[in-house]
């Protein structure tokens, strides 16, 4: 498979998994977590599919296009490792859904910080929340839900949170 091919599959299947998690997610208050704002097209699809929520975004550093910025109040800049552990603080609910796409060049990396991220969400979830990611997430009280049939196994990655 072409780089291209893969990164078009790649976008495929986080739009195909967001759709079906906003969809699962109508009867779950919360806002949304967004971690990892990188150039702001799954923030900005977040948006147009769940205009009325709260979308908080993680980022160490946000350069996203100009018109995926988000509001200074709903942007929380820094290292995830300080900012995710200080975010239920910042929370009125815990949240209904948490995207992360978290992946970098570094294959050691990524994988270290993705185990350190599933515990670490935890407390931030609320009952019925979906998570979905570039990475597998173990998180505590998550199952892991099915992928919309167009995504390939290990592509993408769902999990639900217990009621
Ligand atoms: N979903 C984004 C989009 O649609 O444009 C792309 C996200 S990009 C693959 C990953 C982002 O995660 C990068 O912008 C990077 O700066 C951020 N990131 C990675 N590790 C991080 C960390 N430890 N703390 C904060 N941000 C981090």
């Amino acid at each position: 498979m072409s780089r291209l091919d893969s990164a078009i599959r790649r976008l495929q299947a986080q739009r195909a998994c967001l759709n079906r998690a906003a969809g699962l997610i109508m009867g779950v208050p919360g806002p949304v977590l967004e971690l990892g704002l990188g150039n702001g097209r799954t923030y900005d699809h977040l948006k147009t599919l769940l205009p009325d929520r709260r979308i908080l975004v993680f980022e160490r550093k946000a350069m996203a296009h100009p018109d995926s910025m988000p509001p200074r109040d709903d942007l929380i800049e820094g290292d995830f490792r300080e900012t995710i552990p200080a975010a239920g603080a910042r929370l009125e609910t815990p949240a209904a859904l948490v995207h992360a796409d978290i992946g970098s060049g570094d294959r050691a990396a990524t994988a270290a910080l993705a185990e350190w991220l599933g515990p670490a969400l935890a407390p931030l979830v609320a009952p019925g929340a979906m998570v979905v990611s570039d990475q597998p997430l173990v998180i505590p009280g998550g199952e892991t839900f099915p992928l919309p049939e167009t995504v390939a196994a290990g592509r993408y990655h769902m999990l639900r949170l217990s009621d």
